[in-house]
């Protein structure tokens, strides 16, 4: 009887556990312990360097080594429970380095485009925000833009083509029809060129409405 007990035990635990998606040990969180110390590595000194006109950036981490790997396993290998862990920190350098602002901020995600979100099965940016505003109290505005046209996939367009591929990209979501008295923050996962946050600034702005910046968890550029 004992052993049958220990035995229905070990077998409840490995339920209860599954695999860490970056290096497949077991665990009981959403990433193992390793890869989580791994991963705060990456975090930067200074998420604000980037905190500066035209759109202000604030991002968690450098783009490369396990952060890059997190980032591709979250978007394409069906792992959204990365994204707690990313808005998660996000949230946690906010609380810490938030710029100074004087509106009341809403966090809007950059959406994806329908089609790639029925795909995909999820918005990781979406995901990361939800966890971000978890942990820094923000209102979120899930729905504050949509994306009105399919774009071509970026990385195979000059700059100057990428700029006119989002291009009216996006249009102004059921949550802001009314416009409402406040500034917005955006969300994203990565930050490359700036072309998709800047476009969705650009739509906010036509419509009333301020953009104090864009959190990232993730910027390829030099800091
Ligand atoms: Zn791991």
């Amino acid at each position: 009887m004992k052993k049958w007990t220990q035995n229905f035990k070990g077998l409840l635990n490995l339920f209860l556990q599954s695999n860490c998606p970056l290096c497949q040990r077991p665990t009981s969180q959403d990433l193992c312990q390793n890869c989580a110390r791994q991963l705060q590595k990456c975090y930067l000194k200074d998420p604000r360097s980037l905190w500066k006109d035209p759109l202000p950036v604030f991002a968690w981490g450098r783009y490369g080594g396990i952060l890059k790997r997190a980032i591709a396993a979250m978007k394409y290998e069906n792992q959204p429970q990365i994204a707690r862990f990313l808005g998660q920190s996000l949230g946690e350098a906010w609380l810490l380095h938030a710029p100074l602002y004087e509106q009341k901020i809403v966090v809007v995600p950059i959406p994806l485009h329908p089609n790639k979100q029925k795909d995909r099965g999820y918005n990781q940016a979406a995901l990361i925000a939800q966890s971000f505003c978890e942990t820094t109290g923000l209102k979120l505005k899930q729905n504050g833009l949509t994306r009105v046209r399919a774009t071509e996939a970026q990385y195979s367009l000059s700059a100057s083509e990428r700029a006119k591929n989002l291009t009216e990209a996006f249009g102004i979501g059921k949550d802001f029809r009314r416009r409402p008295e406040v500034a917005v923050l955006l969300v994203d996962d990565i930050y490359t060129t700036g072309a998709t946050a800047m476009s969705a600034m650009q739509t906010l702005n036509q419509a009333g409405m301020k953009v104090v910046g864009l959190a990232a968890s993730a910027i390829t550029l030099k800091v």
